[in-house]
This record gives structure tokens, sequence and C-alpha cells, in this order.
């Protein structure tokens, strides 16, 4: 029954996360009674593999949903993954490219099947990692966003969004990504500023000798001019109504027009308009009835209309356009100009604003409805600082883009007619057009966003449409925990469909975490090359210390730096725990105990007493903290409970009670109990060890089904008693330091007491500070030498003959190794290039070790002088 020397959860963290999945103790039973918690998992990419964020993600849901299981309620941790449209279909054309194959060759039914077949090959490595790092799912409810049931309720959800007016197809223009060769929404494109250029180029006015100066960063779009335009109040320009400019280089009368668009206050005061490839310049055309002239197409290259610059790629037409405008003196100068350049969020690729006929969500009335369940209550941000945040979006949003022009996800459920052009949306594939009966019926080749069927996530997974006993039972869900950085993409999409669609909010609270970051406080990125990998560090630390160390940092609405240190730290806490437990157990060998946690027994001693208190005082800020989301503090709480409280006295203290072969006595049964208390209390945050652990005590069902300690009853009359005890030892062991002498050496010395001071277990005390006291309750003589005064007491300490010299030595020796160390980090520091070079918390750490260096050596001289 003895417990290995070394704590290594290598050895035992697989088979428990294995037993976990196996046992099927985390399924649940929506008939089961109790208060119901339930949450989905933010479906990861089925491409995907662990990332750190993820790790912190799991850790919260799961130390969340463990914790609700263990209070009794009947929890539901639903797991699944997301079809990730773009990023899958980009990962099977690139091995297919491999193959010299394009996806056009193959055609879309064989190529569909063949991301099948990658999904099925290798689609399983995230889960597997979910289940490596003890996620307690209920695994036979695994979904897919793609899998047949959930596709029935995205073809349900589309359906009865278009009969309510709130999908409808319209042209519009969109973020269009030529290498993806797909509309983008608004969300899928990032902004990178970089430095570009303003062009001036010049439109001379017909029929006269003058110029209007238009500024462009992008010359290519002006082929596609159809106006140019300035303010109706500008004073410089009232001469030119009615009149037209000539469009360079294609030869073209445009018109000059009036419009609020044209800024006075901007350059020339005069704006080129071209609706076919501007949203704004799109609005204003309309205004004028001007026509849409598309130049650069779905392809990135010039079309047709681009006149002499057809079939040109975008930036090869740029560079031969500015070079004819120069060579025809029409470029009146280039000057250097910030842009905010649009990028496709997948490849990179720079996208194109083009009018093109699309899929759109009416969101305006979806958004007010998640705003008033926001104000009403019925869902709440934690932190509630997000609010801000989200009405803001909300308040502002704009039609969502849906359609993509991918193969694979969900096609569009809706039918064209090619005789006369009606289209069909429908649940079923249609026989004829309901129009005109024709049969010539083709289906919409688009499919949809894939955040599409994610927005349906918490109420798809458990069965919607369908009146499912899941749907009942576990909807909405209690809570949803995610990252900031989704909340438009996901979040608000989810309180939107959940309210249409099922009359009721998806969930009740949204619980948003912060990044991790490099130790540098930077995003962690692929390209950057900062990314830690959390199997890495799990192999290395164990998950119970990457999780420990995660909760720990996670304060709401701060993000978290990567440092080992903490980590070491976290593992170092781990370790201690183990080696509690390795204690417990030799010493229950000797006393003839089997391995068992039983139940407490009456609590006479003094320890006994204060420590249940304390624990009916951690459970109960322990419970609090957990349903405020507040998992540092629950990490802290049981951290600073089991160091201090346990180990550092009780533990100590018990080691006077217990002797050989006493059998199960009444001092075993509450160390146990304590014990097993704190098992369970931990079980949440540090899953492995603590199974582990319960197992090795002669468990045999789950601690994860045990019951979460609560609340328990205070005994502050032993609280202050064993205050005082613990100052009394304090005291001693201070007196010994000042003097610079061994915590172990044993001493006598004189306690005069006072008061409530005089019932103190002294035998306790000498045991714990090692020293003889003559304990007196007579008035203080004028006390001189070693004495430490408080209001309870008076001690006075018999110092041994020191040897003065020795002492002297062995001081000057310390002051001597401390001021080179000192010299070191002050020549590192003075290193330019080591500061400026180095990362910034090496640099911290070492002015910080040399700050500690100092305080030691006047410490140390202190002490001198004293001698
Ligand atoms: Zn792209
Ligand atoms: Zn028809």
């Amino acid at each position: 029954m003895e417990l290995e020397k070394a704590y290594e959860p290598q050895r035992f963290e697989p088979h428990w996360a294995e037993w976990w999945v196996e046992s099927g103790i985390f399924h649940a039973d929506p008939r089961a009674p109790g208060p119901r918690f339930s949450l989905a998992v933010p479906p990861p990419n089925v491409t995907g593999s662990l990332h750190i964020g993820h790790m912190l993600d799991h850790t919260v849901i799961d130390t969340a949903t463990r914790w609700h299981r263990m209070r009794g309620d009947n929890s539901l941790f639903l797991p699944g993954t997301d079809h990730a449209g773009i990023a899958t279909q980009m990962l099977v054309e690139r091995s297919l490219a491999a193959e010299g194959i394009t996806r056009q060759q193959l055609g879309r039914e064989e190529f569909v099947r063949r991301v099948w077949e990658w999904k099925e090959k290798y689609g399983n490595r995230i889960t597997s990692q979910m289940k490596r790092i003890g996620d307690s799912c209920d695994w036979s409810r695994e979904r897919f966003t793609l899998a047949p049931d959930l596709s029935r309720a995205v073809l349900e959800a589309f359906v009865r969004l278009y009969e309510r007016g709130l999908i409808y197809r319209g042209t519009y223009m969109v973020n269009w990504c030529p290498r993806c060769a797909t509309a983008l929404s608004d969300l899928e494109v990032k902004h990178d500023d970089t430095q570009g250029n303003l062009w001036h180029i010049r439109y001379p006015v017909n029929n006269s000798s003058r110029y209007l100066i238009v500024a462009t960063t992008r010359p290519e779009t002006m082929l596609g001019d159809t106006a140019v335009a300035v303010n109706p109040a500008d004073p410089r320009y009232q001469d030119l109504a009615g009149q037209t400019v000539t469009l360079p280089l294609m030869n073209r009368p445009i018109p000059i027009i009036f419009d609020d668009i044209a800024d006075p206050k901007f350059g020339t005061g005069v704006v080129k308009i071209t609706p076919a490839h501007d949203p704004n310049d799109l609005e204003a055309g309309k205004r004028h009835d001007l026509p849409q002239i598309k130049v650069i197409g779905e392809d990135a290259r010039m079309t047709a209309d681009a006149g002499p610059y057809a079939g040109l790629d975008r930036f090869e037409a740029r560079r031969r356009i500015v070079a004819d405008l120069e060579k025809q003196g029409l470029l009146e100068k280039v000057e250097p100009y910030a842009v905010a350049l649009s990028k496709c969020d997948r490849c990179g690729t720079i996208v194109e604003p083009l009018i093109s006929t699309q899929w759109f969500v009416k969101t305006k009335p979806l958004a007010e409805k998640a705003m008033a369940a926001v104000n009403e209550g019925r869902i709440q941000f934690v932190p509630d600082n997000w609010n801000k945040t989200f009405f803001n979006w909300m308040e502002n949003i704009r039609d969502w883009c849906i359609s993509r022009q991918l193969w694979w996800g969900h096609r569009i459920p809706a039918w064209h007619c090619g005789n006369c052009k009606t289209i069909t949306v429908a649940r079923q594939t249609p026989a004829s057009c309901p129009n005109c009966q024709s049969a010539d019926l083709t289906q919409d080749s688009d499919v949809l966003d894939t955040w599409f069927s994610s927005s349906l996530w918490p109420f798809s997974t458990l069965g919607w449409p369908a009146e499912t006993d899941d749907l009942r039972a576990y909807y909405p869900t209690s809570l949803m925990i995610t990252g900031f950085d989704i909340l438009f993409f996901w979040v608000a999409r989810m309180m939107m469909m959940g309210i249409e669609l099922t009359g009721d909010v998806p969930f009740r609270q949204v619980h948003m975490h912060g990044l991790v970051r490099d130790p540098e406080r930077k995003k962690m990125s692929k390209t950057k090359g900062n990314v830690v990998d959390p199997l890495d560090i799990n192999e290395k630390y164990g998950t119970d210390a990457c999780r420990l160390w995660l909760l720990m940092a996670a304060a709401p609405g701060t993000d978290i730096t990567y440092n080992e240190d903490k980590l070491a730290s976290a593992r170092q806490f781990a370790n201690k725990l183990w080696n509690a437990a390795r204690l417990l157990l030799m010493n229950m060998e000797s006393a003839g105990i089997e391995p068992c946690l039983p139940e407490p027994g009456q609590l006479e001693t003094l320890e006994d007493r204060w420590i249940f208190s304390r624990l009916g005082r951690t459970a109960e800020s322990v419970n609090r903290a957990l349903e405020q989301h507040r998992y540092h503090e629950v990490a802290e709480e049981l951290w600073q409970f089991f160091w201090h409280d346990f180990c550092d006295w009780y533990l100590e203290i018990k080691k006077l009670r217990l002797s050989p072969n006493s059998g199960l006595t009444n001092d075993w049964r509450n160390i146990l109990g304590l014990f097993s208390a704190y098992l369970r209390l931990q079980h949440p945050i540090l899953p492995f060890i603590t199974e582990e652990l319960w197992h090795r005590f002669g468990q045999n069902t789950s601690i994860a089904l045990a019951k979460y300690p609560q609340a328990g009853s205070t005994d502050e009359a032993a609280e202050r008693e064993m205050g005082l005890l613990q100052d009394m030892v304090t005291a001693v062991r201070k007196l010994k330091a000042d003097n610079g002498l061994d915590d172990k050496l044993e001493l006598a010395g004189v306690l005069y007491c006072r008061n409530g001071s005089r019932n103190v277990e002294f035998p306790v005390v000498e045991w714990l500070a090692k020293v003889k006291l003559e304990v007196r309750t007579d008035a203080p003589p004028a006390l001189t030498g070693a004495v430490r005064s408080t209001a309870q007491f008076d001690l006075s300490l018999q110092l041994p003959e020191v040897d003065t010299e020795a002492l002297r030595q062995r001081l000057l020796k310390e002051i001597g190794v401390l001021e080179k160390l000192v010299g070191n980090s002050d020549r590192q520091l003075a290193n330019e290039e080591f500061v400026s070079r180095a990362p910034a918390h090496v640099v911290e750490s070492l002015r910080a070790k040399r700050t500690e260096y100092l305080a030691q050596i006047t410490k140390n001289r202190d002490m001198l002088n004293q001698l």
C-alpha cells in the first residue's frame, strides 16, 4: 500500500483518463432527479489539435462541471466538433495538390467524399486530446456539425428563417477572397495596417482646360468609375453643375455629381465614384442612378470591361495604370499613405470588395431580441464589463452574409428554376417548380458559412427541432465558457438564433476569459513561433499542474502570461499533496490501519476543532467563488489551506498524537476524514491526482461522484485558541531566526501568560517550537535579551553561549558571496545590449534578485553590529 516515492503524473494520468471514458460515469440521464446543469463545449475545428487556448477553456469548463456534478446536479458536459468549412476544405485541397489534382477535376461529389474520408481518418485527434486532458464529457452524446442529425437542424433553421423573412438573397458588396473563391463575412476579414500610396490623378474637365484631382489608394478601380463627386456646399466647384470629365485611360465621359459623399475638408474635395468596387460608392451610385461597371473579376483579374488592361492581375494592372498615367502627364503626385489592408482571415490574400449575389441573415430584429435578453438579465455576462462591448457591436450590426462558394458544408436548401427563374426554399428537394411546374430545377451550389451551424450548437446538439427529452431537460444550457475573441463570431450569433428559433435563451450565463500570452505578453501565433503546446506542458509538469496554473492565473477580465516558474510551483504543490498522502499511508501501516477514508470522529483536541472549523470556512468560500466563476480564488484558497493549515500546523501537531499499532483511533478518523474532504474539494481542479489518491486510500468508486464538501459549522473559540498557540510558536521561531540560530535547536525559555493564554496546551507549543518552557502567571520582571511581548504573553528565551567569532566569520563570508552576486547582476544590467535583447521577464527577475541580495546583506550587517 506504500505510495511511490516520486510524484509522477505521467504514470497514472492516462489510466484515469481512459477509465473515465470507459466507465461511462459521466453519462447524463435527462430523467434523473436534481437541479440541471448543462453545457456544450465550444466545438473545436475537426482539423484542429489542442492549443493552449483550448486548454484554458476546457480547464474552466471541466472544473465548473465537476463541481456541479459533485454537488448533486444532474450534469451534462456535451462534446463535439465543428466541420470548419474553409479550413477543412483548404487542408484537403492542399493534400490533393500534392497529388497534382484539383477539386474541380474530382468534381463536387467525389471531393466531398474525400473530405469525409479525411475526417474519418484524422478528425478524431482533437477529441482524443480532450479525453486525455480529462474532460468529464458524456461521450455517448458526441456531436459533429455536419452529421445528419445536426444537418437536419440547420435545414430547419434556414427554412424557418427564410419563411419569416429573416433570410434573403440579395446583390450587395461583399468581401471576396480571390484565392478561396468565396464571399466572406465581415468577421472573417482581418485588417493589416500597412504603408501604401495615395495616387493623385488628374481628370480633365470637358470643354475646359481645368483638371479635377482625385486621390485613390486603389488606382486600378478607376477603370470602373462612373462619376466624380463634389460636395454641394463646396464653393470651389459651384460652376461645374451639369458638366462632365473624361475618365483617363478609358477616354469615357463621366458626370460630375453633387453629393455629401465628398468631404470638402479632405484634399481637393473631389472623389471618384466606383459603384462596383466600393460599398460607399455603391450607395452613392444608387442615389444618382449611376451604372455599375465591374472591372475586377472573382479571380482578381481585370475583366473585359477594363479595356486595354483586361486579363491582367489586379496588381499588375495597377503598375501599368500608374505608369500610363505618368506617361500621359495625368499623375499629379504620389504620396505615402497608411492603409488598412483587408485580408482573408484564412489565407491572408487581399480581399476585394465585389458586387455579388449572396444569401444574408437579416440581423437587426434578431439582435434586438438578444439585447433585450441581456437587458432583462436572462443572459448574464461574467465579468459584466463585456456588456458594453456587446451592445456596441449589436447596435451597429450589419446583415450577415451566410453563403460561401465552397463544397464542404451544409448546402443551401434553395432550388433555382431554369424555366421561370423562381427560387424555391424547401425542406425536401421539390419535384417541380411550384410556380411553373417545370422540372428543370437546380439546387443552389453554395454552402452555408460554418458559423451558421455553430450558432445552433446549444440546441441542435440536444436534438432540436425534435422535442427530445434532452432538449426539455438541458435547454437552455446553464453556461457558456469561452474566450472573448469569439464573442461576435459565435456567442452573439448563438444568442440571436437561440432566441429566434427556440423562443428561449441558449444559455443563462456567459463566462468570458482572457487569452494566454507568451512571457512578453505577446499574443501567441504560429508565425511568431511563440506558441506553447499544452500537451508538452502536460507531459513535463502533469495535466493537474497545468490546470492549477491556468486557474490561478485566470482572474476574470485579465489575460494570462505563460510562466514556467509558476507551472513549476503548481507541480510542486501537487507534489506536496502526494508527499502528504505518502506520509499518511506510511504511518497508517505502522499503526496497523488498512487504507481507508472514514467519516471524522469526535472533535476533542484543539487541533481537530480548529482544522474542521477552518475546513468549514474554506468550503464556504470555495463554493461561493465557484458559483461566481472566481476560479483563481478557489485555487488560491485551497492552496493556502493545504500548505499552511494542514501541512504546517495540523499534521505537525498530529505527529505528537500518533503511535504505532494504535489502530483506527479518533485522531486517525479525524485526519483521514479531513484528508478525504480536502481531496474532494480539490477534485474539480486536480482531477487526476485526487482520483489516484482516492483509490490508493481504499475507495473503489470515482471521487468524481463523491459529495462536494459544503460550508460547515465554525468554532471561534478553537480558532482563537489556536491563533494564540501559533503566536507563541512563531515568537520562539522568530527569536531564533533573529539570533542566527537553527530552527531545530532546542532552547529553554520563560513564558509569562496573561488571562486567556493560560489555557494553551503548552506541550504542543514546546513540541512545535523545539523549546522547554517554564510557564508563569505572575507579572514579568523587566526583561532583557531575547524577548518578545504581545498583549497575551511575554516570552524570554535563553540563548546559548554563542561562539561570537564563528558567527562573525560566517556572516562575513555570506556577505562576501552576496556582494559578488550583486556585482554580477550590476554588470549584466549595465550591459545595454543584454538589457535591450533579453526578454523583459528575464531582466525583470534579475532586478528582483539583485534587490533580494541587497536586503540580505543589510540583514547580515545588522546582525554583525549586534554581536
Ligand atoms: Zn482566402
Ligand atoms: Zn419555374
